[in-house]
């Protein structure tokens, strides 16, 4: 198959939103991450885009739309928290699993009665989902197990050939996918971290929001994922990647007694000129928003250098950086040493 590479502008835009009432797939920016999209309505697509990523089946799809209009249908009920949560933070980088409406098609849902529900803020994601009156289900745009991409051109190394189009629209402004909070039980749950952080669903709420046990730490033999990407082996480059946890002193003592020629160091911007080995960075120490930005990208790099033993710094673990280091310990497989 031929694919398209086109800018994220008006003709593109165009192009994208005829693929989408057509049935086809495509890959478009949003402010998270890129993402592989598909009418939510139209199984037969939804399915294109499970075989065009390599995902297993049993991994859900979050369903975009465009405004609190087309939850009808898609939903069976829309709870009194969601109606808090959208007022607080959509347009944004925050999915809702709410109860499955009849309109979903099943292959988004993966065999559950709940969907994800997001409402991306990015201009390009809007105009798609306006022009085809479609709510499209979307991944992200890598191939299954890989870091998620986060401009264009990292969605054209895995995508090339195996859909029609990708739209450019630029580098992707929060870089880590949507927080993703459950809001069927009795009790709202995180299932993901991401941009918008357990601290803010709690003040839009007004109660407390209860932490997934996967975020943090790899779940048990047996135990059942309730975010069923948390299960999944993800975001890994072909280095082994270990995570230093302590100060950069204790860090750059425990590289240097380690160290071979081919180790690297996933590090903290600035701190590439006090090693002794080659560096990529990823954020400024303590900004958890700037780590987001970059991980992914850093992540690809460290594939590109061709890097086979990689030392990482390790991000805190509350507030935005939460969501970094959800997505580093799944990178580095849990690997974690505390210094
Ligand atoms: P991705 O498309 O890679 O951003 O992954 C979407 C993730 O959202 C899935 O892997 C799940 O962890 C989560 N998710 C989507 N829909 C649901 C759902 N109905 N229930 C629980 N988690 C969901
Ligand atoms: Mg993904």
């Amino acid at each position: 198959m031929e694919t398209i590479f086109h800018k994220a502008d008006a003709e593109g835009i165009a192009l994208a939103a005829r693929l989408l009432k057509e049935g086809e797939i495509f890959a478009l920016p949003t402010e998270t991450v890129y993402g592989i999209a598909a009418d939510a309505r139209n199984g037969k697509a939804v399915a294109e885009i499970f075989k065009a990523k390599g995902r297993p089946q049993d991994n859900p799809l979050i369903v975009h739309i465009a405004g609190m209009e087309m939850l009808a249908g898609l939903v069976s009920e829309v709870p009194e928290r969601a109606h808090l949560l959208a007022a607080a933070f959509w347009p944004g980088p925050l999915t809702m699993v709410m109860p499955r409406g009849p309109e979903v098609a099943a292959e988004c849902c993966a065999g559950l009665d709940t969907v994800g529900i997001r409402m991306p803020s990015h201009p390009v994601v809007q105009a798609v989902i306006r022009q085809s009156g479609c709510a499209f289900a979307a991944p992200s745009a890598n191939l299954s197990g890989k870091p998620s991409p986060t401009t264009a051109q990292d969605v054209r190394v895995d995508m090339e050939g195996r859909l029609p189009l990708i739209l450019d629209g630029g580098p992707c402004e929060v870089g880590v996918e949507s927080t993703v909070i459950s809001i069927v039980g009795e009790h709202p749950t995180l299932l993901r971290p991401g941009h918008i952080t357990l601290e803010q669903l709690e003040a839009a709420l007004g109660e407390e929001v209860l932490v997934s046990g996967a975020i943090l730490e790899k779940l048990k033999d047996g135990e059942v994922a309730r975010s069923p990407g948390m299960k999944y082996k993800h975001y890994a480059p072909k280095a082994d990647i270990t995570i230093l946890d302590g100060t950069f002193a204790q860090y750059k003592a425990y590289v240097d007694a380690h160290k071979t020629a081919h180790t690297a160091c996933l590090c903290f911007t600035g701190e590439e000129h006090r090693l002794d080995v080659p560096c990529v960075c990823y954020g400024r120490e303590g900004d958890g928003e700037d780590q987001a930005k970059h991980l992914f990208r850093s992540l690809r790099a460290l594939d590109e250098q061709g890097d086979q033993t990689v030392y990482a710094r390790c991000p805190g673990k509350d507030g935005a950086a939460m969501a970094v280091y959800n997505r580093l310990i799944r990178a580095a497989a849990f690997r974690v040493i505390k210094l």
